[in-house]
């Protein structure tokens, strides 16, 4: 098993690459960043920030993004593809530094991905020092009356709506361009994609706009068609990636005892990298998080009944390397970016209302362990009665899981 993880690290970088070459890929690229109509300093970001080179979504859609008269793009491609730092690239290369107002708004489904797209401005904006960030989220409390002189808001919806109307301190005719990220789970979440909608209705009719999603199914299509009535659309093939550089995983268990036993084995080989245990309920991640630190394990858990501060600093600790394992429920089986994630542990497999397997849901989780083609492995423990689900995944994603004895892990190597 560490070979296993320990080869897959190694080997990780070189597989970017590879894949970066290779057209089928998502990652493929001709382009190098200096083609792309970058300013200097955004450059010296992009390269501190170790990118060689775009990937396939950066080089389809910057040109288009930057492109003067600005234009609406919708850009599809699975979660890990390099799409947050082509959106933050637009926004850092579309506000004006001299400029003390608001201009670009980003709107995330949840307080996490923003601060985490934050992040990531501040990253690639590095040299763009009079670039200014201000994040429309729950718990930042901005006096009435105040002068808002970030270039750029970062917010989920409802904060954002409070902000530019209730409280008025956020201008939006002002704003020139306007992203949403993650619009599939905006639409899916009760809503989220109301509020989007008010806020786009109260912007100007020039701003330009970008919709990010992972997928682009029909009621996605639905939803942008009503903000951006002629986009140009970018989409990438899903699924093409995460499942070619995740090696899968299940094992039988009787119950969540026998589960829990199977990942106390698999505990024993986590020594490189870092895991994601994810649990349906946040009841059964209370248990197995309970459970797991008597038996002497450090454990973070990411549930959300959290405040907004400690879920912000679950995430934090788990970036920085204080805990290798975090167990949470689905709040964060997408989105969250942790590139150590080296394996993902399915504790029982996702499942809609009817009992079918979640197949997105699978996906975005087992994703969390192959950001940007690094490679990475998914274990789900599968009781009885539930093995037939796995069989339908891997019909799905017309993919492998292969079946490991429990107690038995040298099977891996
Ligand atoms: P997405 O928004 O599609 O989920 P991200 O923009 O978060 O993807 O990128 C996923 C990971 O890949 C991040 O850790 C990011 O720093 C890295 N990344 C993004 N673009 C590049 C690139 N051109 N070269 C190398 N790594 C990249």
């Amino acid at each position: 098993m560490n070979k296993l993880i320990h080869t897959s690290l190694v080997e990780s970088d070189q597989h970017v690459e590879i894949l970066q070459r290779d057209p089928s890929s998502p990652l493929f690229s001709v382009k190098t960043f200096e083609e792309l109509p970058l300013k200097r300093e955004l450059l010296r970001g992009v390269y501190m920030m170790g990118f060689n080179r775009p990937s396939k979504i950066q080089e389809q859609a910057l040109p288009l993004m930057l492109a003067y008269p600005p234009q609406n793009l919708i850009a599809q491609s699975q979660s890990g593809t390099g799409k947050t730092a082509a959106f933050v690239l637009a926004m850092l290369s579309r506000a004006n530094a001299n400029e003390k107002y608001p201009q670009c708004l980003c709107l995330a489904p949840t307080y996490e991905l923003a601060l985490q797209i934050g992040q990531v401005v501040r990253a690639i904006g590095k040299f763009c020092t009079d670039i200014k960030v201000n994040y429309a989220v729950r718990g930042n409390r901005i006096p009435k009356g105040t002068v808002l002189e970030e270039q750029i808001i970062i917010g989920t919806p409802g904060t954002t709506l409070d902000w530019c109307f209730k409280h008025r301190i956020l201008d939006l005719t002002k704003i020139s361009l306007f992203v949403l990220d993650e619009a599939d789970i905006m639409i899916d979440t009760q809503g989220l994609s109301c509020q989007s909608i008010r806020i786009h209705r109260a912007l100007p009719k020039n701003c330009q706009v970008l919709l990010f999603s992972a997928t682009f199914k029909e009621p996605v299509r639905a939803f942008a068609e009503r903000i951006i009535p002629d986009p140009i659309v970018i989409k990438l093939r899903e699924e093409e990636l995460t499942l070619s550089n995740i090696r899968q995983y299940f094992m039988v268990c009787q119950n969540s005892e026998e589960q829990y036993k199977a990942l106390c084995n698999l505990y024993g080989s986590f020594t490189i990298g870092q895991v994601m245990i994810f649990c349906q309920t946040r009841r059964l991640a209370d248990w197995l998080s309970e459970k797991m630190s008597r038996d002497g394990h450090q454990v973070a858990t990411l549930t959300a009944e959290l405040t907004v501060v400690q879920r912000a600093s679950v995430i934090q600790r788990f970036r920085e390397g204080k805990e290798k394992v975090l167990i949470a429920t689905n709040v964060c089986a997408r989105g969250i970016d942790v590139q150590q994630v080296t394996t993902v542990v399915n504790f029982g497999l996702p499942r809609d209302l009817d009992g079918e397997p979640d197949f997105e849901t699978y996906l975005h989780r087992i994703g969390r362990a192959g950001r940007f083609g690094h490679r990475g492995i998914a274990f789900s423990m599968v009781e009885n009665e539930t093995v037939e689900l796995v069989h339908k995944i891997e019909e799905h994603f017309q993919t492998t899981i292969k079946q490991l004895d429990p107690y038995d892990m040298d099977e891996l190597e």
